[in-house]
């Protein structure tokens, strides 16, 4: 198969590798679509401390695709099941796992190597972070689920009430799944950006103030905003 190889800041290689094979409570999954994410960009241009072991390592994160091969042991799944694999998975032991905060788990588990024809998932992630999609999910919203789950996390921490104005500085791709996750809850919701189609996109998302910031120094962008709310 070929796999998009980390080697190094700015080395990035394109090899023909051998397909991995399943081994006890792992799966395969053939590669439908695999996203970018900010940290894949980041970690491009200057490499990451946690992300990998060694190198060459695979890289890519953000994944959705079909079970391709499995392992005997593992009951919940089957071959040509569409699924979307989230790229971590707690220990489930640590200090932070026993008090429910997976997210700070000291032995957090990682899944590079979404830019593949195959993706092996270890069996951590097969037993507790891997989803069915429901037959009208595309794979292409369906690899978006680990960054709409960041929003969500954000969203939920900030305790948005429906009627709250919430202004959201940036309309990149998190700052549009906040705008939408945020109206969701009953928000009103302004948004500053750049950039038309970014900008219509948050018009899609039904944010209910769109501010285009090009060209405006950083008080005037505060100033846009208060000028839109109550000015409290
Ligand atoms: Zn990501
Ligand atoms: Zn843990």
């Amino acid at each position: 198969m070929l796999a998009a190889l980390f080697y190094g800041p700015m080395d990035v290689r394109l090899e023909e590798c051998p397909i991995p094979q399943p081994g006890h409570g792992e799966l395969l999954v053939k590669v439908a679509v695999a996203t970018t994410c900010g940290t894949d960009v980041k970690t491009f241009r200057r490499g990451h401390p946690l992300l990998f072991h060694h190198v060459p390592a695979g890289f890519g994160h953000e994944v959705a695709g079909i079970v391709a091969a499995i392992d005997k042991n593992v009951r919940q799944f089957r071959e040509g099941d569409a699924v979307v694999v989230a790229n971590s998975a707690p220990c489930q032991h640590c200090f932070y796992c026993r008090h429910g905060r997976y997210s700070l788990c000291e032995n957090l588990l990682f899944l590079n190597g979404a830019y593949a024809e195959y993706l092996l998932v270890p069996e951590p992630i097969v037993r507790q972070n891997l989803y069915i999609l429901p037959s009208n999910t595309s794979f292409v919203a369906a690899a978006l689920t680990e960054p709409l789950a960041c929003a969500f996390h954000g969203i939920e921490a900030s305790d948005i009430k429906p009627g709250d104005t919430v202004a959201i500085l940036g309309a990149g791709p998190l700052g549009l799944l906040l705008a939408a996750t945020a109206k969701l809850r009953g928000a009103r919701v302004m948004i500053t950006g750049r950039g038309t189609q970014r900008l219509a996109v948050a018009r899609h998302f039904r944010a209910d103030v769109v501010i285009d910031v090009s060209g405006l120094s950083s008080q005037e962008q505060v100033e846009a905003v208060r000028n839109k709310t109550e000015k409290q």
